[in-house]
């Protein structure tokens, strides 16, 4: 029960949940990625039949604004035409050809040219394989084996970064998940973030040994948590003293928050550009590509080049860099802007609506993303902070926006994503249903 007393727009969600449990027999816990199955809100995860523009309609016909965009990717929208027309030519040529083509090299330039940094990259398919791909090449070009990382941030689910933080700062991690050996976590150390006492201590123990510092640009998946000031220099200063590369993950926030991602919008400069950056999500327009890169010594480590192995079938993909290159020539200055005024909008109404209901929350911002923080603390700057959440209030705060025809990120450790086509329509939606589902954050605080 919420708090309200206006009745739901959405309704019982039938079809989804048949299927779920179809899925259930056949995929394990009925989802191809875990956050889907809605276990940290509870309910049956709306299994979608098509999407276009802000909204997402599921398969017993309800809409809902879409303030998830795939995590990231859809940041013009869903089928936006261009890219749907750049698709759908691609596609008539072929689907995958396993050697080079042109659209390779005009992505690979539009990235190039858009983050400076970036002298040279490879493309790959997830961002997990960029990960993955990027700490070997830092393995490789260093010849050391220690990665250091940061509670909270997630890069994927490579082996050696499932790692949680073993029992002191300068320590070496523990695996986070059975299938992961203590062998590949061994090497891995789990800091807390923005903490630069935690930094110093760890290269002053272990500093001739450590390949890379790899670190999210702007954290999004403890919810949205950015580096303070200075961080993002400190992490430069002290990977540089010691020989080691400094590994900036931008797979979420890489075109989305700019042009040229975190980098662009934190706005340090070369001097203070990391050595290699990882990318996805917005890229790929919603197909698989991403990519790593960086500057051109490490970068020529790799094979066919140098000696440190990386490659894959489906890298390049015809179809995905149509989607991809298509996206980023869409994505000017006109539509970071319009992205940024309607996060704003909402981000606003959101911490409005709470502030009324009198729900404790702390919001944080790292340009367009932002996130909710169900808390009673005054600011959220690392990954113990961000965990000291009120679940039951982030879960009745979810599914009566849910109801109400507004499909969030179904956990509370997740940034909000908006889109270009989010229109005064689409935004007019999540504004109505906001103080309903304050209201129900209030009833449901402390209920988990
Ligand atoms: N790095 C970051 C910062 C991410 O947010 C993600 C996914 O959410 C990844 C890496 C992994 O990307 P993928 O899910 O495409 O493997």
């Amino acid at each position: 029960m919420t708090a309200s007393s206006a009745a739901p727009t959405t309704t019982v969600p039938a079809t989804s949940q048949a299927l779920f449990e179809r899925a259930g027999r056949v995929i394990p816990g009925g989802v191809n990625s875990p956050v889907r199955a809605f276990r940290a809100v509870g309910g049956t995860p709306r299994f979608v039949a098509s999407a276009r523009g802000p909204y997402l309609t599921d398969v017993d016909g309800n809409e809902y604004v879409d303030l998830l965009c795939s995590w990231g990717p859809m940041i013009l929208g869903h089928a936006h035409p261009e890219v749907l027309a750049a698709v759908t030519e691609a596609a008539q040529h072929g689907f995958s050809y396993g050697t080079p083509t042109e659209r390779e090299v005009l992505l690979a330039e539009e990235i190039v040219a858009r983050v400076e940094p970036v002298e040279q990259l490879r493309l790959v398919s997830s961002g997990t394989e960029a990960t993955m791909s990027a700490i070997r090449l830092a393995r490789g070009f260093t010849g050391r084996p220690v990665v250091v990382k940061f509670a909270g941030h997630y890069h994927g689910h490579v082996d050696a970064l499932l790692a949680s933080a073993g029992s002191g700062l300068a320590t070496f991690a523990l695996p986070d998940t059975p299938g992961v050996t203590g062998a590949s976590a061994a090497d891995t150390v789990v800091l807390p973030y923005n903490d630069p006492a935690a930094l110093a201590e760890v290269f002053a123990a272990h500093g001739d040994r450590i390949a890379c510092v790899i670190t999210e640009a702007a954290a999004g998946n403890m919810g949205v948590v950015r580096p303070d000031p200075g961080f993002t220099a400190e992490l430069r200063r002290v990977t540089r003293e010691h020989g080691a590369l400094l590994v900036s993950d931008e797979v979420m926030t890489g075109f989305r928050v700019s042009a040229a991602g975190w980098y662009g919008h934190e706005g340090l400069g070369l001097q203070h550009a990391p050595d290699l950056l990882t990318f996805g999500k917005v890229m790929g327009g919603g197909f698989p590509a991403a990519a790593f890169g960086g500057r051109a010594d490490v970068m020529a480590h790799l094979a066919p080049a140098g000696p440190v192995y990386q490659a894959g079938t489906l890298s390049g993909n015809p179809v995905a860099t149509a989607a991809g290159l298509t996206t980023l020539r869409l994505c000017t200055p006109e539509v970071y802007a319009a992205v940024d005024r309607t996060a704003a909008v909402v981000r606003d109404a959101a911490s409005a609506a709470l502030s009324a209901a009198g729900v404790p929350h702390v919001v944080n911002t790292a340009g367009s993303m932002f996130s909710l923080f169900f808390t009673g603390l005054d600011a959220v700057h690392d990954y113990d902070q961000a965990r000291r959440q009120d679940l039951g209030a982030f879960r009745a705060f979810f599914h009566a926006m849910l109801d109400r025809g507004v499909h969030l990120p179904p956990s509370a450790f997740e940034a909000w994503f908006l889109s270009a086509s989010h229109d005064d329509a689409a935004v007019d939606r999540v504004l109505d249903a906001l103080p309903h589902a304050a209201r129900a954050a209030a009833a449901g605080s402390g209920s988990l």
